[in-house]
């Protein structure tokens, strides 16, 4: 392997999910479980239906341009993509692939790696109408239009990554940033985010900025989760690499392959040869207009912060460590309740503890998303000042959580109804201390020796008073009694 360089180049494609319709149409664009329920004629391709373009779609194609360091079109335009397949039944899609100018004009992106910086050329991003989805039984194909003209994002790279590790963080990264900007969920298990793979490898000592020193394409169509594209980079580079060592790679055509799962292998679909002319032409019924600077201003300014910058900021104003901000960040939602927990007055650390430790946790294991906790912000910060204030201990505080978690009540009735709260009472504490170490002189001698019975005199407080004594305030008079004695 050490004597070949890999490039990879992805396009990804993720479907815009948070606009109300969709791109050039007045249907929903929501997720239905009810097959053609989102439809309105011109999805179906009727004639004489118009397209008309959702400026909503547009402006997050902008940001999403903006986000990635590319330069902005001076004009908005579109073109039609033309082929006939049932999904697509005006018999062509409308895109921005070719001719005209995309939303993003080359850029150069920054994303880490693990804890390198890495870069990579953005070669466009443009704005393109997603088509129907289809199912396949053995004699018969069913359709369902909700998906078509779900306004989508296609962005292609430059083969700018040398390894799936590279692929996919850059992957992760976008996925942050489209969830962190509102243009989408970005969620694989919807089918809302697919990308085509392309790979290659080439001798290492060849230079790479001659185009003429670059391997045959391979392109894997239509891989729909990131575990599939490192799977298929990986898969293909090990393919590759033997035909190099066989002598057969140079007589490989440049062909399009797609990942299958269960075989865990890329399979030939295609070579370039049967490549399919899509009659490009500049869509007649949008006419081109022109964005204006005051609106391109608008939109970089509403900018949000990414996941990169909450992450800085959380380590510089709060004093978490990389490790926990990293884990904060990861998810949107996660990010915003966190904040929110310190908005409400939660101490930043102990909010980040509980997080990342108890209720992560608890998403996991449930399979659940932080929106659909029953835990509020509020009712944390509510538990976390049961803890400070020193009505219940930290060790009951887990217990309360899973309780609120497990019979859905709040913090507070769940303490209610325990009846715990944290015995903070001197007298009370003080006379069952006098008790345990009267009952134990010979431990007090021994202590005087040397030996260590301090653990053993809290640990019988503690059960005495069934966990609930203040454990500062139990160690402190037991210290103050033994010295009596
Ligand atoms: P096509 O015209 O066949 O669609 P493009 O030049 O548009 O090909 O490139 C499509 C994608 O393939 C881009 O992401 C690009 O970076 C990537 N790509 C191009 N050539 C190679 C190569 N030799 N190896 C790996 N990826 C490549
Ligand atoms: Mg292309």
């Amino acid at each position: 392997m050490d004597k070949y360089k890999v490039m990879i180049g992805l396009e990804m494609h993720c479907e815009i999910s948070e606009t109300n319709t969709k791109v050039f149409s007045s249907a929903e664009n929501s997720y239905s479980e009810l097959p053609n329920s989102n439809i309105r004629p011109i999805d179906m391709g009727f004639p004489g239906t118009l397209p008309t373009v959702n400026k909503e779609a547009v402006k997050m194609a902008l940001m999403a341009s903006m986000a990635l360091g590319c330069k902005q079109p001076e004009y908005m335009y579109f073109e039609r993509k033309n082929y006939y397949y049932p999904d697509m039944p005006k018999n062509f899609q409308i895109t921005q692939e070719t001719k005209p100018i995309p939303v993003g004009i080359y850029g150069e992106f920054e994303y880490y790696c693990g804890d390198e910086k890495k870069k990579v050329r953005i070669n466009n991003i443009h704005l393109e109408e997603d088509a129907a989805s289809s199912d396949h039984f053995s004699t018969y194909s069913v359709i369902d239009y909700n998906r078509a003209g779900v306004p989508l994002l296609e962005l292609v790279t430059e083969p700018d990554f040398r390894s799936a590790d590279e692929a996919v963080s850059f992957l992760e990264t976008m996925r942050s940033i489209y969830q962190y900007a509102n243009i989408s969920e970005a969620d694989s298990k919807k089918g809302q985010i697919r990308c085509d793979v392309n790979v290659s490898i080439m001798d290492k000592d060849l230079d790479e900025n001659d185009m003429r020193n670059w391997g045959t394409k391979i392109e894997i169509k239509n891989v729909n989760s990131f575990g599939g594209v490192r799977d298929a980079i990986n898969y293909e580079i090990k393919r590759q690499t033997e035909l190099k060592e066989q002598g057969t790679y140079d007589q490989m055509e440049q062909q399009t392959r797609r990942w299958d799962e269960e075989s865990m292998s890329t399979i030939f679909m295609r070579s370039k040869v049967d490549a399919i002319d899509y009659k490009y032409f500049v869509e007649p019924n949008i006419p081109k207009y022109k964005i204006s600077k005051e609106w391109l201003d608008e939109i970089r300014k509403s900018i949000p912060r990414f996941a990169n910058e909450r992450m800085e900021e959380y380590m510089d104003k709060y004093s978490l460590s990389r490790y926990d901000a990293t884990i904060l960040v990861k998810e949107k939602d996660v990010s915003d309740y966190f904040e929110e927990v310190i908005k409400l007055g939660g101490n930043p650390k102990s909010a980040s503890n509980w997080l990342t430790s108890v209720i992560l946790g608890h998403l996991n294991k449930y399979d659940i998303t932080i929106k659909e906790l029953y835990l509020t912000p509020q009712m944390l910060v509510d538990l976390m000042e049961m803890v400070e204030s020193g009505k219940i201990s930290s060790k009951q505080s887990k217990e309360v959580l899973y309780k609120v978690l497990s019979e859905g009540k709040d913090p507070k009735t769940i303490v209610d109804e325990l009846g715990i709260k944290q015995i903070g009472d001197d007298k009370m504490i003080r006379e069952l201390v006098c008790k345990v170490l009267d009952e134990h002189l010979e431990l007090i001698e021994e202590h005087r020796k040397g030996r260590n019975v301090f653990d053993y005199f809290v640990g019988q407080i503690m059960k005495a008073t069934r966990g609930q004594a203040n454990p500062k305030m139990t160690a402190q008079i037991i210290r103050e009694e033994i010295e009596k004695r």
